[in-house]
């Protein structure tokens, strides 16, 4: 049996561990996440082991990046779990701060992202990435990590947190880690618990359209034709709702202008209550 993950709950416990590892040597991973965990996270937890000599999980369940109608209430919440599966992944700490530490009375500070922020996830869901950026910028300084660890599952996200670790002079490497997927190719996600036996099923189609729309496009179809194509094809399945299918300039996220500069393909596509994401490399 693995023994029990130690959590601390306050910035100051978690800088004093922190600085006892730097000041012995040793090197600082950290994967922020917001519990519900599953093997993508672990992932990100084992590609911080390879790099690091010490590994920092943090949970949080941010309230500011959830808008008033959507999930933040019924988000799966499972703290015991999470810490046994963060220590059989050889986490060494887990940072499980309160809201109210995080958020004290007063708090007024927004870190706002523009350009990378703005299209797809944001003109969906305009709160999200304010929400995101704020709290990542405080866990980074937070924490003070060598390398940090996040998803290309979030692909925007993963763009956002590199430009404001950039732009902000934040000391941290930022590093993306690969989508883990199930065995029919639904990306692995907490909000993936949401969904009914049917639903799940028709999930898998998300993956598998971005897939067809790629082999589309290598075989000449325009990026506006295999989009409208893609989104026609997950209505058919099942999906309630389409947000977006978009081919997009991989590092901008602006319109591809050039089928030769890397480029990914992304979408956001509803089943019932339920939001789905994905992207994948062209
Ligand atoms: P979350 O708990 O959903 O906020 O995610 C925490 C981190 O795990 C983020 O960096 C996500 O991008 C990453 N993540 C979530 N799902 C996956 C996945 N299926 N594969 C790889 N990373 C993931």
């Amino acid at each position: 049996m693995t023994s029990p993950l130690p959590v601390v709950r306050s910035t100051l416990a978690l800088r004093q561990q922190v600085a006892a590892w730097r000041a012995a040597g040793l090197s600082i991973g950290f994967v922020p996440t917001m519990g519900a965990l599953h093997e993508g996270h672990l992932s990100l937890v084992c590609a911080a082991k390879e790099r690091c000599q010490r590994v920092v999980a943090s949970l949080f369940v941010n309230p500011r990046q959830f808008a008033p109608h959507e999930d933040f209430e019924r988000y799966p919440r499972d703290e015991a779990g999470d810490s046994a599966l963060l220590a059989s992944a050889g986490c060494d700490l887990l940072y499980a701060p309160e809201r109210a530490a995080m958020y004290p009375d007063g708090f007024a500070t927004n870190v706002i992202v523009a350009d990378v922020s703005a299209p797809l996830e944001g003109e969906f869901r305009p709160h999200f990435f304010g929400g995101v950026a704020t709290v990542v910028t405080k866990l980074l300084m937070q924490a003070l990590p060598d390398t940090a660890f996040f998803g290309e599952k979030d692909y925007q996200q993963l763009l956002v947190i590199k430009r404001l670790a950039r732009d902000l002079d934040i000391p941290v490497e930022i590093v993306g880690c690969p989508t883990i997927r199930e065995a029919d190719g639904l990306a692995m996600s907490s909000r993936n618990a949401y969904l009914s036996a049917d639903e799940r099923r028709i999930a898998a189609r998300l993956n598998m359209v971005l897939h067809d729309a790629i082999k589309a496009m290598r075989a000449g179809a325009a990026a506006e034709a295999a989009e409208r194509e893609a989104e026609s094809h997950l209505i058919a399945a099942g999906f309630s709702g389409v947000d977006y299918v978009a081919v997009r300039d991989a590092a901008t996220l602006g319109p591809l202008r050039d089928l030769n500069t890397p480029a990914r393909i992304l979408a956001a596509a509803w089943l019932g209550k339920t939001r789905l994401i994905d992207n994948i490399a062209l």
